[in-house]
């Protein structure tokens, strides 16, 4: 971990939510857990990994998801009625990619934080 050079003379930081006083180099404040500056990404090797491994698997499920999706057969078809059911299966499968990517980024910031977190408190005390 690289330790941000500060000036010697550096006021004593406190938390600006319950004013405990915390060390310039605290990600998070130790009482009650407030981000105090941008932390930095977690480069581990289960992070690593787990980020190579997801880039790998997530396109190879994306093209067999779209390559079988019969939704096309639908919309390409000439009757009007198979057509509309393929274009409300497009746009069920729009949101749904939508929300999908939505969940994976709250999910993906929510781990990172929390495993920097007690990075930072170990690095702390
Ligand atoms: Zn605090």
């Amino acid at each position: 971990m690289d330790n941000v050079p500060l000036p010697p003379s550096a006021p004593p930081m406190i938390c600006p939510q319950c004013h405990f006083p915390v060390q310039p180099e605290y990600y998070y404040c130790p009482n009650c857990g407030k981000s105090l500056h941008e932390a930095p990404l977690s480069t581990s090797l289960g992070t690593q990994l787990w980020i190579y491994a997801f880039s790998i698997i997530l396109p190879i499920i994306a093209f067999l998801a779209v390559s079988r999706w019969p939704g096309v057969k639908y919309i390409k078809s000439a009757d009007p009625e198979a057509q509309q059911i393929g274009v409300i299966a497009a746009v069920l499968m729009g949101i749904s990619t939508i929300v999908s990517f939505w969940l994976a980024i709250v999910w993906i910031q929510q781990t990172v934080q929390s495993s920097v977190n007690s990075v930072g408190n170990l690095g702390g005390y």
